[in-house]
C-alpha cells in the first residue's frame, strides 16, 4: 500500500506535466490548489433510538468556472485527503472533456450497509441541509452527483430537500444530478460513466500502432477483460464491453472474484449476485480466494471500477494486463504508474475515462435549466423529413423499402439517443485530443501526462480570460 496521500499523488502527476507547459509559477500553484474545503460532524438517530455522529466533507477545488461539480460519495474511508484528491481530479476531467464547470467532491464517511434506508435517508438531508446553509449547493454554485456508494435514490433526496428549502427558484432541481427521471433526470446518466468508459476503451484499441506496440490486434473484438467492482461503473463497463465483442474473463467484487477464460455473462454474473448475495460460485467459473487475484489475472485489458490504491508497487511487477483502462478514480498509484508504463503498458487515466458520468450530468443540468426534455422540438420534425425523404426515392426508383428498415432509417432521435450520442462523440474527440498531445511530445510521455498538460492548459486559459492571471 502506497503511503504517499491520494491528493500528492495526483499534484505528483500534476507537477510531471505542468513541467513540459510554460505557465507561470502563480497560475499554476492556484490551479493545483484545493480552493475550499467544508468538514461537517452532526449527529443522526439511528432507528433503534440511539445517536451516532457522523463526518462528512465537501471539498470545491476550483472556481474558475461555476458551477463546481462532483460526485458524492459514501464509504467507510472517507477521509478529507481523499475527498480533496478527487475535487481535484474532477477539474482537470472537466476541463479534458469540455464540460465548463469547475471540479469539487463531497463524501460521507459510512458504511451505507451499516444503516436502514430511513437513517439513509436523514444522513443525507442533513447533509444537504447543512451545504445548503454554507453555500456549499445550488444550480450556479455546486452541483453534486453519484458516485462510489451513492445513487439516484440519494440524489433525490438531495433534489428534494434542496427545493424544499429554496422554493422560489425554479432552477432548483439543478441543484444535483443523476436524479430520477420523474424529478429531472436524463436518459442515460445511470449508464454514462460505464458507457463512457466502453467508448473510451474501445477508442484506444482502435488505434493501429498503439495495439501493434502491445503485440496485439486492433479493435475490441476478442480482448479479454478483468473487471473489479461489479457496481455502477463496473456493471455496465463490463457489460458494453460484452456487446462491443470483448470477453469478460474475470470479475472481482467484494466478496470474491471468478475467472472463466472462455467468458462470463455479466448479466448472468449480476443476477447470480442478487440472488445468491455473492458472485462466487458462479457456474462454470473458477473461485479466486482473494478478490486482489483478479488484478493479477493473465487478460489484455484491466477495468478497475472500484477504489483507489489497488495497483500499488506491491502488486504492480505482477500485472499481467497490457492495457489498464482506469474506470475508478485513482486505481493505481503514481509510482505504480511509472513501473507500469515502463513494463510497456498503456494505462487509460481515470480523469478521462471516467468522464463520462459528468459528461452526462452536464446533459441533466442543461436539461434542468432549460426546462425541456431532448428531442422534444426536433424528433418529430426530423421523422417527417426522413419519410418525405425515403417516399421521394421509392417513387423515383419503383422500389420499396422493407417496412423495418423504412422504420429505422425513419427514426428521430429521442433524448437517450441524442445523450448516448453526445457521450460517444465527446469520449472520443476528447481521446483524440489527448492522444495528440502525447505525439505531439514524440510518444515520450504518457496518455495520463498529456491528459494533465491539456486539462492545465484549457484551466490557465480560463484563469487568463477571467483576468485573473495575466
Ligand atoms: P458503486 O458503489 O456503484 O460500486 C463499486 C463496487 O465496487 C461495489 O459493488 C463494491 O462492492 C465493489 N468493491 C469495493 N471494493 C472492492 C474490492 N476491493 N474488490 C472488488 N470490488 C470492490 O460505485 P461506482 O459509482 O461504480 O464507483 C466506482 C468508482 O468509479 C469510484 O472510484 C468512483 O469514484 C468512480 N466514478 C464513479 C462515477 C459514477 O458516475 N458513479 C463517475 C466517475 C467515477
Amino acid at each position: 500500500m502506497s503511503t504517499i496521500k491520494f491528493f500528492d499523488q495526483v499534484n505528483q502527476n500534476f507537477d510531471k506535466a505542468a513541467a513540459y507547459t510554460k505557465h507561470d509559477k502563480g497560475i499554476l500553484s492556484q490551479i493545483k490548489i484545493c480552493n475550499s474545503v467544508y468538514h461537517i460532524t452532526f449527529p443522526v438517530k439511528r432507528d433503534d433510538g440511539s445517536i451516532t455522529t457522523v463526518n462528512a466533507w465537501r471539498a470545491e477545488h476550483s472556481q474558475h468556472k461555476l458551477p463546481v461539480k462532483g460526485g458524492i460519495r459514501y464509504a467507510p474511508s472517507v477521509n478529507e485527503d481523499e475527498v480533496m484528491a478527487l475535487s481535484a481530479l474532477m477539474t482537470y476531467k472537466c476541463a479534458i472533456v469540455d464540460v465548463p464547470f469547475g471540479g469539487a467532491k463531497g463524501g460521507i464517511r459510512i458504511n451505507k450497509n451499516d444503516f436502514s434506508e430511513s437513517e439513509l435517508e436523514r444522513i443525507t438531508r442533513r447533509y444537504t441541509f447543512e451545504l445548503i446553509k454554507k453555500n456549499f449547493i445550488g444550480p450556479g454554485i455546486d452541483v453534486p452527483a453519484p458516485d462510489y456508494g451513492t445513487g439516484a435514490r440519494e440524489m433525490s433526496w438531495i433534489a428534494d430537500t434542496y427545493n424544499s428549502m429554496t422554493d422560489s427558484n425554479i432552477n432548483a432541481f439543478a441543484c444535483v444530478t443523476g436524479k430520477p427521471i420523474p424529478q429531472g433526470g436524463v436518459r442515460g446518466r445511470t449508464e454514462a460513466t460505464g458507457r463512457g468508459t466502453f467508448f473510451g476503451i474501445r477508442e484506444a484499441c482502435d488505434i493501429a500502432d498503439d495495439m501493434k506496440r502491445l503485440g496485439l490486434k486492433p479493435g475490441l473484438d476478442g480482448k479479454r477483460v478483468v473487471v473489479q467492482g461489479l457496481g455502477n461503473v463496473g456493471y455496465y463497463a463490463a457489460k458494453f464491453l460484452q456487446q462491443g465483442g470483448a470477453v469478460i474473463v474475470g470479475i472481482a467484487e467484494y466478496e470474491g472474484a471468478i475467472y472463466a477464460p472462455k467468458g462470463l455473462d455479466v448479466d448472468a454474473v449480476a443476477k447470480h449476485r442478487r440472488e445468491k448475495g455473492s458472485i462466487l460460485d458462479f457456474p462454470g467459473a473458477k473461485n479466486l480466494a482473494k478478490n486482489s487475484e483478479a488484478l493479477e489475472l493473465d487478460c489484455d485489458i484491466l477495468v478497475p471500477a472500484a477504489l483507489e490504491n489497488q495497483i500499488t508497487m506491491d502488486n504492480a511487477g505482477r500485472i499481467k494486463a497490457r492495457i489498464i483502462a482506469e474506470a475508478a478514480n485513482g486505481p493505481v498509484t503514481a509510482d505504480a504508474s511509472e513501473a507500469l508504463l515502463a513494463a510497456g503498458k498503456i494505462i487509460i487515466p481515470d480523469m478521462y475515462l471516467n468522464a463520462g458520468g459528468v459528461t452526462v450530468s452536464y446533459f441533466e443540468w442543461l436539461k434542468n435549466l432549460s426546462h425541456v426534455r431532448f428531442g422534444r422540438m426536433n424528433k418529430r420534425f426530423e421523422e417527417d423529413v426522413n419519410t418525405r425523404l425515403l417516399r421521394t426515392v421509392e417513387e423515383m426508383t419503383g422500389k420499396k423499402l422493407p417496412k423495418a428498415l423504412f422504420d429505422t432509417i425513419v427514426h428521430g432521435p429521442d433524448e437517450e439517443d441524442l445523450v448516448n450520442s453526445g457521450l460517444e462523440e465527446t469520449m472520443i474527440s476528447s481521446y483524440r485530443q489527448i492522444r495528440e498531445v502525447k505525439h505531439q511530445h514524440n510518444d515520450a510521455i504518457s496518455l495520463r501526462t498529456a491528459a494533465f498538460i491539456s486539462a492545465i492548459n484549457k484551466v490557465a486559459l480560463a484563469y487568463k480570460e477571467l483576468g485573473i492571471f495575466p
